[in-house]
């Protein structure tokens, strides 16, 4: 029988949808499930702050990253194993499970140590190698699309996690390059949809990367929830004017704390099971 590029992620080969748990936190169930915190682990504090405000203000996972894939090489590169430790100690204090970056196969049970969710950034989103590492792993895996990736390549790459024995993946929508320069990356909401059809893995959107500007994040974060994500990436940064990495693009605690006010009220609106109509 012929084979397709991927069969395990398929809707037809399995029609009800993936859960993926993460401690007591469920992404793919009824609710929208948050995870935020700042693009990159600073400092004790800097990362304790934004863990305590994201927190209070509702959101389920602490993301951070310790290991950071700069395009320049004399970037900040994060700060690796210290960085972990930071995460494990904010999630001793808040009780938010931790979503960090893995960038090297070589670093899977190290990062496993530390992290509840392994995330696969965009630049590696083919990296087939750690992808086959990830199939082996014992934690849930969040698989961004790359930014030159279409939504069957997406598939084809998580298909390669799936058919390692993982099957706890999230694929995430963060943008994808085009012509347009307005905006960091060109947020595609229809593959919300698309991947919806196509598989049973939950899909969660990033409008912080998708767009690059903390002033248009609000807008996509209402809309990826309205076109059906699961879930959000967010970077909110206790002052993102300092922050070492990413700063136009994180919100700071207060605006957070609306949008995620405000994405409650639509997840209200779409995602309530439906009031049976009167006769
Ligand atoms: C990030 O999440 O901070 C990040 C680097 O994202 P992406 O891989 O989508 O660029
Ligand atoms: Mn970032």
């Amino acid at each position: 029988m012929a084979q397709g590029p991927y069969k395990l992620v398929s809707r037809e080969f399995q029609p009800e949808p993936t859960v993926v748990t993460i401690g007591g936190v469920t992404v793919g169930g009824p609710d929208v499930v948050v995870m935020a915190g700042p693009c990159a682990v600073e400092t004790q504090d800097q990362l304790l702050d934004a863990a305590r405000a994201v927190k209070a203000a509702g959101a389920q996972l602490l993301r951070g990253g310790a290991f950071k894939p700069r395009t320049s090489p004399y970037s900040f590169q994060g700060h690796g194993e210290e960085g972990l430790r930071l995460l494990a100690a904010a999630r001793a204090e808040t009780g938010l499970p931790v979503v960090t970056e893995i960038m090297d196969p070589r670093d899977v049970d190290l990062v496993c140590r530390y992290a509840d969710v392994l995330q696969v950034g965009a630049r590696n989103c083919q990296n087939f190698a750690l992808l086959r590492e990830l199939g082996r792993a014992q934690r849930p895996v969040l698989l961004k699309r790359g930014m030159h990736v279409t939504v069957d390549e997406l598939l084809q790459a998580a298909e390669y996690i799936v058919a390692g024995g993982n099957t706890q993946v999230i694929l995430a929508e963060r943008g994808i390059r085009t012509f347009e320069t307005a905006t960091r990356n060109t947020l595609d909401l229809s593959a919300v949809p698309v991947l919806k059809e196509r598989t049973h893995l939950p899909v969660l959107v990033d409008p912080t990367h998708g767009t690059g500007y903390s002033r248009y994040v609000p807008a996509m974060a209402r809309a990826a929830v309205a076109a059906g994500a699961d879930a959000l990436l967010i970077e909110v940064h206790p002052c993102p004017e300092e922050a070492w990495c990413d700063g136009e693009q994180a919100l700071t605690p207060e605006a957070f704390a609306t949008l995620m006010r405000d994405v409650r009220r639509v997840a209200a609106v779409v995602r309530e099971p439906a009031v049976a109509a009167t006769p």
